[in-house]
């Protein structure tokens, strides 16, 4: 756990959070600001920065977030369409410093992105 990380402290109960889904390496939670009708973070228990910090052993890692969001996906009855994505630094407008994926769905999803 890394000292003053939001996601770190979520993930350890320190601070609340409304979690969809949670396993050995992997907890969801609801965002606090959804930008989609359904807005929900996917996080490693592990403290990694971004996916520019990800190393070759974080394999699983990722693999374990995906299989994640697949079956909140299909729990929550998005198979019609939703986006899986990740900001990687400030350009991208990545805000916490713990990585995370987005998943949003629930509504029509414009491409390209902002
Ligand atoms: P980023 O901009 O880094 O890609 O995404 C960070 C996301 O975390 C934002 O969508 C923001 O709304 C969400 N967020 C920031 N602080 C909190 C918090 O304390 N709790 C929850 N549930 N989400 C947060
Ligand atoms: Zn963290």
């Amino acid at each position: 756990m890394q000292q003053d990380c939001i996601f770190c402290k979520i993930i350890a109960g320190e601070i609340p959070g409304t979690i969809v889904y949670q396993d050995e390496s992997t907890v969801a939670f609801q965002d606090v600001h959804p930008a989609a009708p359904q807005h929900i973070l996917f996080v490693p228990r592990k403290h990694v920065a971004s996916m520019a910090d990800i190393t070759p052993e974080d394999g699983p890692l990722l693999n374990g977030i995906f299989q994640a969001a697949k079956k909140v996906a299909h729990d929550l009855k998005l198979e019609e369409g939703y986006r899986f994505v990740t900001n990687v630094g400030p350009r991208a407008g990545q805000s916490v410093l713990h990585l995370h994926f987005h998943l949003l769905g629930g509504r029509d999803l414009t491409w390209p992105p902002g």
